[in-house]
This record gives C-alpha cells, structure tokens and sequence, in this order.
C-alpha cells in the first residue's frame, strides 16, 4: 500500500493558517500593559484589551524576527516563526550564547523593535503579530 500522494497537513496547523487571514479585533492588537523582562533577560509578557495574556522568550522572539530576511529564511527551511535554526553538523559543537535584546525601541504606537545580542536588528514586531503568535496554550491548541 502506498502513501503517495497523501498531504500531511495536521489539524492545527491548518486552523493556524485560517487565523492568520482572519482580522482580529481591535482589542485584540491593543496592549493593556507591555512588560519586557530585559534585566532579568526571561521575555515579554504583554496583556492585551480583550483580557488575552501572552509569553514569549527572547530566544523565540529572535527566532520569531519578522523582517524579511529571516521571513524567507524560515520560509525556505520550513521553520515556523520561533522555531530555532538547525545546528550546523559539526565536528566541535560552538557554545552559542542565547539571543538576548540589547535595546528595546518603541515603535509608533504600533510596534517594538529590539536589537539583539547577535547584531540583528531589522525586526519590527509589530503588536497585531505578536498577537498571531501567541503561544499560549489556546492559541497553539495545546489544552
Ligand atoms: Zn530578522
Ligand atoms: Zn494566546
């Protein structure tokens, strides 16, 4: 018997694709209380207008960067934003220290950027995707 031909699509993510071209309300995009961790160097937590909490690492937020360049670079691996680079085979395996901001820029009223530790820092996080990339266990169907 053969499998071919069959697509591998699982449940979740096409519920998550079918998110992303939903609009979300306004409350939903809108912060009630931003709270970046950089000091203690854990994440960000915001709360959102509609009651919505959400959290996220600076190592996800790095692998989750929305400019273009890791858009494509995720695209083209396979990677969904947050999901951290294949180490490259290597003989001797490279301590690689954890992403961490350097400075946090507001953006507007919409936005915030961070400049990381590893030099990037063409990612505008806007709130609205922060909000679509919330991982939480409802958003990410995992409770
Ligand atoms: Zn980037
Ligand atoms: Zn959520």
């Amino acid at each position: 018997m053969s499998h071919e031909g069959i697509r591998f699509v699982s449940a979740d993510q096409a519920a998550k694709e079918a998110t992303m071209e939903k609009r979300l309300p306004l409350e939903a995009v809108t912060p009630a209380k931003v709270r970046i961790h950089k000091t203690e160097g854990t994440g960000v937590e915001i709360d959102w207008k509609d009651g919505h909490r959400s959290t996220w690492n600076f190592v996800w937020l790095r692998n989750a960067c929305p400019c273009a360049t890791c858009h494509e670079d995720r695209e083209q691996s396979g990677r969904k934003p947050g999901e951290a680079k294949p180490k490259p085979q290597s003989l001797l395996p490279m301590y690689e220290a954890p992403a961490r901001p350097l400075e946090i820029t507001p953006v507007g009223k919409y936005a915030v950027k961070f400049k990381w530790s590893d030099g990037h820092e063409s990612g505008i996080y806007s709130w609205e995707y922060l909000r679509r990339v919330c991982q939480c266990g409802t958003c990410t169907g995992t409770t």
